[in-house]
């Protein structure tokens, strides 16, 4: 199985480089900024082998033209973002799968539309690379599709082992965890958690991985169907919500005015 190392980049992006035993080549998932990629692989010695893209926006894509320029790699990206994505060699949806020999783990190709309509997670070898949909403690803006669609994207995460580790595009997780206590007071495992990141980012250490099975107790847009979640979407919203679309309406409305 590779080893999965952050590259920041920008002020609050993870860059993704998967190293695989026995290897010196690296998959790189949304390489937003080529530099500190460059940086990264001259370090330690190693080259670019294939480039994984989550969605069209150029906080992770914006790297792919000079990293290509300079190495010959296959990059692999979503079929149907409403956006073309310069570079891509392979386009990809639901139930594709990316198989790269040398790597050590497949991918399977999940649609996840919400953030924007063509966003796709990754899955594989107990990892999810979840882009701008899932994020530590919360999900991404609805730029695109609606929140049914967003909804319906995360409970297909959520159906993924507890023990998955959730890889995503960026490092919000503090101010998701802040926005989650305020939706639920009571909610211990949130209070716990945000001393545990706390104590992360005060070594200026990532807060990811996450896991799903965590991320079913603390982040409130994995939990719209919680007795505790409906009833403040309810009071937020000051009248009965029409089910659980209607319920992440609100907690996503709510976060946006947080
Ligand atoms: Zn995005």
């Amino acid at each position: 199985m590779p080893t999965v190392h952050a590259i920041p980049a920008f002020s609050d992006n993870y860059i993704w480089a998967l190293i695989p035993d026995n290897e010196n080549r690296v998959v790189i998932v949304d390489p937003g900024d080529a530099a500190p990629v460059q940086s990264f692989l001259a370090a330690r010695g190693l080259d670019l082998g294939a480039i994984l893209i989550t969605h069209h926006h150029p906080d992770h894509t914006g790297g792919i033209g000079a990293l290509t320029a300079e190495y010959d790699v296959p990059v692999y990206g979503p079929a149907r973002e409403r956006q073309a994505i310069a570079g891509l060699t392979a386009r990809l949806a639901d139930g594709d799968q990316i198989d790269i020999d040398w790597l050590g783990c497949r991918f399977d190709v999940i649609d996840v539309p919400g953030h924007t309509i063509g966003h796709i997670a990754l899955v594989g070898g107990g990892m999810l690379f979840s882009g701008d949909t899932l994020f530590h403690g919360g999900c991404g803006k609805l730029f695109e599709g609606s929140a049914g669609q967003m909804r319906a994207s995360l409970e297909r995460l959520r159906a993924l082992p507890d023990d998955t580790s959730i890889y995503c595009g960026h490092e919000y997780t503090l101010k998701n965890l802040q926005f989650a206590a305020a939706v639920e007071p009571e909610n211990a495992d949130i209070a716990a958690r945000i001393e545990q990141v706390q104590a992360l980012r005060d070594r200026q250490q990532p807060s990811l991985p996450s896991i799903i099975g965590l991320e079913k107790r603390v982040n409130p847009f994995m939990r719209w169907d919680v007795p505790d979640i409906r009833r403040a979407a309810r009071e937020r919203h000051g009248s009965d919500l029409d089910g659980p679309d209607a319920v992440f309406a609100v907690l996503r409305q709510w976060k946006d005015d947080f």
